[in-house]
Formats: C-alpha cells, sequence, structure tokens
C-alpha cells in the first residue's frame, strides 16, 4: 500500500473545516507527445494555447445549449457544497462543486459575456492563464464526473458536464491526461483498455472453462467470435484479468449455459468501457464504440448484452443510438442495449434460472449502487429500473442482504472514489479521501448487520474498492462483481430437476 493516510470515519458523516489548497497538488501525469500511435491529441501546450482554449470552450458552449445554462444559471445557494465526496474526503474548499464549475465559469465569464468582457474583476471574471490552467488541470481531476451534486442542485446544474468540457478543452491545447489517453490508445490499435491481445483473450477464456469444468463438472463455455451466436456480450475488459471481475465472466457464462442461450465475445470489440467519456471526447466516444457495431454486424447476432460495467452502460444507454445506431439489424423483440443484470434478472422472472442460495451463507451483502448507473442511466430498458433489478439478482443468489443508510444509496449514492477516469496510481491520495463517505455507510452497517462483502456492477468500483478497502482495515476481498454471487449460487442442471 502507498503511504497515505486515510481519514478517520467519525460516528457519522459530517462537514469538514475547510483547508484551502489542502489538494492543490494532486495531479494526474499529463499525456506526453505520441506521433507514431495518434491519441487525438498534441500531448504538448499548442501555439498560443490561451486563444485556443478560449475558442474551444465558445465552440463546445455553441454546441451544447445544456453546457451554457449550466455555466449561467447558478445562483450560489450553496446547495451543492457539501454533497462532493471529494471535499467530504479531503476538505479542500476547490472540491465543492460550486467552486469547481466556477475554475471553468470565470473563463466563461471573461470572455462570453458582456459584465465579464466590461467589467472582469466585479463579476469575477478571469482571464485564461498558465495559473488557471493548472488549476483546471489539478481540480478537474479530482471530479469523478458521478454527479451526486446535480441531484441536489434545485437548477440541476451538472458539475460533470462541466468537467468534461474543461477536461476537452485540456486535451485539445496539449494538456491531456496521461491514464485516460493511453487506456484510449490502446482500444484503437487492440481493441480493449488492457491492452489484451486476441490470442490472450482466448487463452484466458479456455483456462476460465477449465476451471468451471473443475469446479462444476460442467462444460460451460466462453466462446469468442463465434459468427451466427445469439447473443454478443460487450463487457469491460478487466472482466478478462483479475479478481473480483473475472467471477462475473464466470457468471454470465453460467447463465447463458442455464438458460441454453448461444453467445459470444468479440476479438473486435473485447472493450465496454469508453474512455472518451472522461475526457469529453465526442470523436473519441463514437470510435471506441463503433468497434460494437462492427462486431455485432460482423458475427450476426441478434442482441447486444452489456456486461458490469458503469460508465460503459451510461454510454450505451444513453449514447448508443446515437453513436452507432440504428440497430434494424438486431432482432427488435430485444431491448437494445441490454444490461446483464436485466438479463439474468429477465431469466430470474421466467423460472430459466435455479438457485442454491446457501452457497453463498458465508457472507451478509450489501450492495453499492455505481453512480453512472444510479444517476445517468438507471431507468435501463425493464420495469424496475437499475435500482432494484441488480438487487433482485443479489438477492436471488444469496439469503443475507442488508442495504447501506438511505441517503448513501440510490441517486444519492456516493461515487467508490475511483470513477470518471482518477483511477490511476498517481492519484491514490485522491482515492482514498475520496472514497471516505462511502467507507462510513459501509462500516455501520459491517457493525450493525455484520456485512462481509459490497457487490457492485462497475469495473472501475471493484477496482477502486480492491485497493482502497484495506486503508480502512476493511478486506480488499470483500467486493464482490453481482455475476460472481449468482455464479457461487446458480444450478446449472435443467430448472426441472
Ligand atoms: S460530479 Fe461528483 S465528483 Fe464532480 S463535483 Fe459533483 S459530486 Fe464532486
Ligand atoms: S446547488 Fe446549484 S445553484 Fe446552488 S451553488 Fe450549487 S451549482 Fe450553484
Amino acid at each position: 500500500m502507498a503511504d497515505v493516510q486515510a481519514p478517520v470515519l467519525g460516528e457519522y458523516q459530517v462537514i469538514p473545516h475547510i483547508q484551502p489548497d489542502a489538494m492543490a497538488g494532486s495531479k494526474p501525469y499529463v499525456a506526453k507527445p505520441d506521433h507514431n500511435k495518434p491519441l487525438g491529441f498534441p500531448g504538448e501546450l499548442v501555439e498560443n494555447w490561451e486563444q485556443k482554449a478560449v475558442a474551444k470552450l465558445g465552440e463546445l458552449v455553441n454546441n451544447s445549449r445544456a453546457l451554457q445554462v449550466f455555466l449561467d444559471s447558478c445562483v450560489k445557494c450553496g446547495a451543492c457544497t457539501d454533497k462532493c465526496h471529494y471535499y467530504l474526503g479531503t476538505s479542500d474548499p476547490k472540491n465543492m462543486p460550486v467552486a469547481r464549475q466556477d475554475l471553468l465559469r470565470s473563463v466563461y465569464r471573461r470572455y462570453y459575456t458582456l459584465p465579464g468582457k466590461l467589467f472582469p474583476s466585479l463579476v469575477g471574471a478571469r482571464d485564461m492563464t498558465k495559473e488557471v490552467l493548472d488549476e483546471w488541470y489539478s481540480y478537474f481531476h479530482q471530479c469523478s464526473q458521478c454527479r451526486r451534486c446535480s441531484v441536489f442542485c434545485p437548477y440541476g446544474i451538472d458539475t460533470a458536464e462541466i468537467s468534461m468540457a474543461a477536461r476537452e478543452i485540456m486535451d485539445s491545447v496539449g494538456q491531456g491526461q496521461k491514464y485516460c489517453n493511453e487506456i484510449l490508445a490502446k482500444v484503437h490499435r487492440i481493441g480493449n483498455n488492457l491492452g489484451l491481445p486476441g490470442p490472450a483473450l482466448e487463452d484466458t477464456l479456455l483456462g476460465l472453462e477449465e476451471d468451471v469444468k473443475e469446479e462444476t463438472g460442467i462444460d460451460v463455455k466462453y466462446p469468442v467470435d463465434v459468427k451466427g451466436a445469439d447473443v454478443l456480450l460487450v463487457t469491460p475488459s478487466a472482466d478478462f484479468f483479475a479478481e473480483p471481475h473475472i467471477d462475473g465472466l464466470i457468471g454470465y457464462g453460467k447463465v447463458f449455459h442455464a438458460a441454453g442461450i448461444s453467445w459470444t465475445l468479440s476479438s473486435h470489440a473485447s472493450e465496454a468501457g469508453n474512455f472518451g467519456m472522461f475526457v469529453g471526447s465526442s470523436e473519441n466516444l463514437h470510435k471506441v464504440a463503433k468497434r460494437i457495431r462492427e462486431a455485432a454486424l460482423d458475427l450476426g447476432v441478434k442482441r447486444i448484452v452489456v456486461g458490469e460495467c458503469g460508465h460503459a452502460w451510461r454510454v450505451a444507454y444513453s449514447f448508443w443510438n446515437t453513436l452507432i445506431g440504428p440497430f434494424d439489424f438486431l432482432d427488435r423483440r430485444y431491448p437494445v442495449p441490454q444490461h446483464i443484470c436485466e438479463f439474468t434478472y429477465d431469466l430470474i422472472q421466467q423460472g430459466a434460472l435455479k438457485f442454491d442460495k446457501s452457497a453463498n451463507d458465508d457472507k451478509v451483502v450489501t450492495f453499492h449502487d455505481s453512480c453512472n448507473v444510479a444517476r445517468a442511466s438507471r431507468m435501463g430498458s425493464m420495469p424496475g429500473g437499475q435500482f432494484i433489478i441488480p438487487r433482485a439478482v443479489v438477492k436471488a443468489s444469496v439469503n443475507k442482504f442488508v442495504d447501506m443508510a438511505p441517503e448513501t444509496i440510490f441517486e444519492s449514492t456516493y461515487c467508490c472514489g475511483g470513477g470518471g477516469g482518477v483511477l490511476t496510481d498517481e492519484l491514490i491520495d485522491l482515492r482514498v479521501k475520496g472514497t471516505q463517505p462511502r467507507m462510513l455507510a459501509l462500516r455501520d452497517v459491517v457493525e450493525s448487520h455484520g456485512v462481509t462483502h459490497v457487490a457492485a456492477i462497475c469495473a472501475i468500483c471493484k477496482a477502486q474498492f480492491s485497493k482502497v478497502l484495506p486503508y480502512y482495515k476493511f478486506p480488499m476481498d470483500m467486493i464482490q462483481s453481482v455475476h460472481g454471487l449468482v455464479s457461487k449460487a446458480i444450478q446449472l442442471g435443467p430448472v426441472n430437476q
């Protein structure tokens, strides 16, 4: 573990005394130029970057009425100030959502409003300078774009959109973040965030088949690039890599097997995640998503199902239709996209799956709502939506389930602290501090109900929890995939046996 001090978990969530600039030094590594592998960003500050940054801001505001409204309409009521987990965990007042917005708003005012042009100091307008850019770089990478603040804002101002715009401007003038941009480059070159080539993917899946055969005695297949399969499953590449993610992938395969539905993964679209969203790049968003349409057409599938990933589901649910639709080549009896929890839940409702919940009797489970699902794509494609359905799948798999405090779940869920492109080692201090509100709620159900495990449907949440739980004296393997729980309890024989 890195030498980082986790905040003390008090009796309940308190609003911290402010510590100005406490996190001013927190910054991700800057992406370097990469001329051989074009990523869509220059990699160093371009000539006349100040004017170009201002012009890019103008372009974004012109293209997005929502962004303009968000920048124009804040009345400084203060309702959002204590709603950000990064402010609660770090005490830095620039992590108050309204203060974060003002970093961009002050420049917008200076160049795009009359009072800002005439009387800048009276209206808090600022010139675009290197000092401002550095502040942007630091604090727009201390926003996980979780949108919790927008739930409490009477005007619905969405700081995540402002943060995405700021990152897009920074990328365009050469101040791009290394972590997200390198991941995007891997997807363009190889097909997934981990840079896992096709043969390595096949090896992993063969290994899974052997493991499941050893565990159950049954030949469960984990197929890749099978033409004519009914379902294309696109899932975050983390699912091919390590626990707890891979337990989820094992569970997906068992569900398909138990239901007798043919399915396949794709080596071309071996990534459901889409980091184009984190850097606010519509071009990258489109290029990454396009691989999924191409794979679906090439394989001739009837349906597309999305694995456990928060932002992947948001991109699929909210943007696929515009980015890569129409899906008139798929079987329109099924929703596009469909989430793996919806897929499993639907089969449970039909009585097509059988579970032995006692297989999970060593666990008392709670559920962490992932931000991109809870606040950006929660309705889903089935009645019940993404608050009820994942919980129903968990409850079908375990006997002992308890929710965390109401003010920390559903649309009020606290971010895991690692979303929105900050899941990188150099930001571990931010990540540990930012998860403090979630850890506090978790600690309460551990103490009151003996909770032993927390389930999530987001690859980033799972990776972040694995890393930060030990800082709060919880075991690393406390975090589970929802379909990891399914995997333990599902019965693979015929349902009527
Ligand atoms: S979107 Fe989330 S991380 Fe960003 S300011 Fe709002 S609450 Fe904080
Ligand atoms: S809650 Fe909304 S209007 Fe109030 S200060 Fe925050 S962003 Fe501004």
